[in-house]
């Protein structure tokens, strides 16, 4: 067994175990990350093709953590950040046969939209005196419903929690799903009130890193995927993988898999995963099943994403971020989003980059369909909600089984499991998605944090 005192391994290189790395390195440790597949990035990876530049996984993240706008600034020279075009900002909602923009906070599109009811509109007016909830657990569903009306859940909320968790919001659990929207009702009394108070909170402490943009790198995420992986050094990160399993020694840990022919042992400080809940049983054989059980039933949306690049666009105009679709229009894809019109340099002049999201926690099956089923229904899906009625240069098909982690009723009990083990087991980390959220702001803000935290014991 290779020998060295204080290493810390990280199981899984996607952006969690990748930024983690980048700052362990930085500080000096001496870090190893373990990867199954041949590459590093998990599910960020962009392609170049036949003039496209897309994205097999996330598109856009957010920019709402310090810590992802440190992150930029540590590689900037690496690593450019490019922002959505701010003519690419509206987001359309799919509503009897077309596409509504959805009201921004600064015009009359409140009030004149009609993808929401009159009554519903009035409940709005009256939303910041409604009483607080006082059920922990509750809902998103029943959250909004309870505050704002059945029209706003079906035509704003359902469509925005497809966007992001693929889900559904009768089962995705406020507090733990969307935090911030749970703080706005939980410390100001509703989410009139709560948004006016933290507009006014971020013009006085403004931290101008924290801006909201929707970005990416430019040329793709893989750009940001590559900085990091440049910075940790190859010799760091061992990919392809197998059978990678934790033991526990009398101090730390021992990692043992296979990487081609050739059987590996190292022992380490600090053993963290990043990988997801359904991978955790064959990694950390020592914890007991009773407890390893909250952590392997940990829900998980599956998606199919499509790129498809047109080098002659004749459909609808691009001039949105994208368009998503209510459970209640009954289509068969969640969503569309407008790469080309969102980032530059992402399809040959004149032509257009969509990609279409379909699956999620309500269409399952959709996962199962094969190719040809799904390019079927993509361009049968295309035809009605973009007017298009060529067939793409360009059509990639991605599937995951285990794409978003939900944040449903079985959430608490998995975070309180992983506390206890953590605990249990000191120099064991349980990270990645399974808690501290999905998107890739709550990626990086995790790493950070989780790099302080070595870094001091260490
Ligand atoms: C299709 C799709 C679209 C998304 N879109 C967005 C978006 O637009 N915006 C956004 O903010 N977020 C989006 N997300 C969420 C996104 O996944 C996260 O923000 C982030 O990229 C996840 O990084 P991660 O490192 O935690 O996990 P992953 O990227 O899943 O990385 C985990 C790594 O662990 C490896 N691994 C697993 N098991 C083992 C094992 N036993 N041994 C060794 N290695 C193992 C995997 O191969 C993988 O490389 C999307 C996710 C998907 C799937």
């Amino acid at each position: 067994m290779q020998n060295t005192e204080n290493r810390i391994i990280i199981i899984g290189a996607g952006l969690t175990g990748l930024t983690l790395a980048y700052y362990l390195k930085k500080a000096g440790k001496n870090v190893l990350l373990i990867e199954k597949k041949d590459r590093p990035g998990g599910v960020i990876q962009t392609n170049t093709e036949n003039g496209f530049t897309y994205e097999t996984g996330p598109s856009t993240g957010v920019l709402s953590s310090e810590e992802l706008a440190d992150l930029f600034e540590e590689l900037k020279n690496d690593c450019s950040y490019e922002v959505a075009n701010p003519t690419a900002k509206k987001r359309y909602i799919w509503k009897n046969m077309k596409w509504e923009a959805l009201p921004g906070g600064h015009d009359f599109g409140a009030v004149t939209t009609p993808l929401f009811s009159l009554k519903d509109k009035l409940r709005v007016l009256g939303e910041a005196f409604r009483p607080k909830g006082g059920h922990p657990d509750e809902t998103v569903a029943e959250l909004v419903n309870r505050r704002l009306g059945k029209s706003i859940l079906d035509y704003a909320v359902d469509p925005f929690v497809s966007g992001v968790y693929a889900g559904d919001p009768a089962q995705l659990i406020t507090r733990h799903a969307l935090p911030k929207l749970y703080a706005l009702e939980q410390n100001y009394g509703g989410f009139i009130r709560g948004s006016i108070a933290k507009h006014r909170e971020y013009i006085k402490n403004a931290t101008p890193k924290v801006t909201k943009d929707v970005f990416s790198a430019e040329g793709g995420l893989q750009k940001l995927i590559d900085a990091l992986t440049q910075k940790i050094g190859n010799e760091n990160i061992l990919t392809s993988c197998e059978n990678v399993k934790a033991e526990t020694l009398p101090v730390g840990f021992k990692v043992s898999f296979s990487r081609d022919t050739e059987e590996y042992n190292f022992s380490a400080q600090w053993v963290v995963s990043t990988v997801g809940g359904y991978s955790l049983a064959s990694l950390l054989p020592f914890v007991p099943p009773a407890q390893m059980h909250h952590l392997t039933n940990t829900t998980y949306a599956p998606v199919v994403q499509v790129a498809a690049g047109y080098k002659n666009w004749t459909g609808i105009k691009l001039d949105a971020f994208g368009g998503l679709i209510p459970t209640k229009e009954k289509r068969q894809i969640l969503g569309i989003l407008f790469p080309s019109a969102i980032f530059k340099n992402r399809c040959p002049e004149g032509g257009a980059l969509l990609s279409v999201f379909m699956g999620g926690i309500k269409k399952p099956e959709m996962f199962y369909k094969s190719d040809e089923e799904i390019k079927q229904i993509v361009l049968d899906e295309l035809k009605i909600t973009m007017n298009v009625h060529a067939e793409p240069n360009l059509l990639k098909i991605h599937r995951y089984r285990h794409a978003i982690a939900q944040y449903d009723i079985k959430s608490a009990q998995r975070f309180e499991t992983i506390r206890h083990i953590q605990q249990q087991y000191p120099g064991l980390i349980l990270a990645g998605s399974i808690r501290d959220g999905i998107g890739i702001s709550d990626r990086v803000k995790q790493a950070a944090h989780i790099a302080s935290e070595i870094i001091q014991t260490l």
